[in-house]
């Protein structure tokens, strides 16, 4: 299978990165808690050098909490700090004001030595497409969404959320471009929906998706599909279609349907909270 990716989307998002992350303190970098790793791009250590840097187990109502646990100390013990969160449920968001002044405390105590005061920490959230970026701004930012920027006489001016006395959000997020030179990263952000399907043979990618689940979550399948699990990939997504009753002219398996309904499953949590890779393997 091969993946591409635009090198006009990238040079563009790279351009606008490099612009805004001279404005800011704090980079706060989603990621994908059931890929981490896979849904980062390395290119932001550069990048964010120098700056406070939060990173986020984000989507982790979908993972496995254990695991959560474990990617939040693998990051930590990377000295990020680190908080799992579910941007869509408001899940962790309390939490994060205090992380934020945690992360930014060497910044706070530099401006307090120079004798700044109260100077609100101005911070970013970053990361690929899908991983939840503007679904977190929009769940922190809440009802207290009062813009600060663009008043008269600042126009053209960046347009900030003011979140509280202390911490300045960005209101555009910084868009990373996924990286999988690697095929089993490439492989991870479609299987959870981050490279468009169209691009892709559905039906390879859901056999793809079998085959990991024959070895990490075995008998998880057979439960939700009631198939038999034992077989090759291709033939557990004949089971899918049948017991799901997937079929084209009434008679022959939709395969392509069977495979979709798979991955929309997975994707919306519906095979339960799974994880796709573990820091033992990093
Ligand atoms: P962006 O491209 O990074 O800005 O991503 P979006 O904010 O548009 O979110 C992409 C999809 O992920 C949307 O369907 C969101 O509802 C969903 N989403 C975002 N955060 C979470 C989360 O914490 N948990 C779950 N289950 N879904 C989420």
């Amino acid at each position: 299978m091969h993946f591409q990716w635009y090198p006009g989307h990238m040079t563009k998002a790279k351009r606008m990165m490099q612009e805004n992350i001279k404005l800011i303190d704090l980079v706060i970098e989603l990621t994908d808690a059931r890929v981490p790793v896979s849904s980062r791009n390395p290119d932001i250590d550069e990048l964010g050098k120098n700056k406070a840097r939060l990173i986020l187990l984000n989507k982790a109502d979908l993972a496995e909490e254990k695991w959560n646990d474990a990617w939040m100390e693998y990051f930590q013990g990377q000295g990020f700090s680190c908080v799992k969160v579910n941007s869509k449920k408001g899940g962790g968001m309390k939490s994060i004001h205090a992380v934020i002044q945690e992360a930014c405390k060497e910044k706070i105590e530099r401006d307090r030595k120079r004798g700044i005061l109260n100077r609100p920490v101005r911070a970013m959230v970053v990361g690929i497409p899908n991983v939840g970026k503007s679904t977190f701004i929009n769940s922190l930012a809440g009802k207290a969404c009062a813009k600060t920027g663009n008043k008269p006489g600042v126009t053209k001016g960046k347009q900030w959320i003011r979140l509280n006395k202390n911490v300045e959000l960005l209101d555009t997020p910084g868009i990373l471009w996924p990286k999988f030179e690697d095929q089993s990263v490439g492989m991870k952000l479609a299987f959870i929906g981050s490279i468009k399907d169209e691009i892709l043979q559905r039906t390879e990618l859901a056999a793809e998706f079998v085959k990991f689940m024959q070895q990490n979550y075995p008998g998880v399948l057979a439960e939700k599909y009631s198939v038999e699990e034992d077989g090759d990939a291709y033939g557990i997504l004949e089971g899918i279609a049948r017991s799901r009753h997937c079929l084209v002219r009434g008679s022959e398996l939709d395969m392509e349907k069977a495979s979709t309904l798979l991955l929309d499953d997975f994707r919306d949590g519906r095979l339960g909270r799974l994880t796709l890779e573990y820091p033992d393997q990093i």
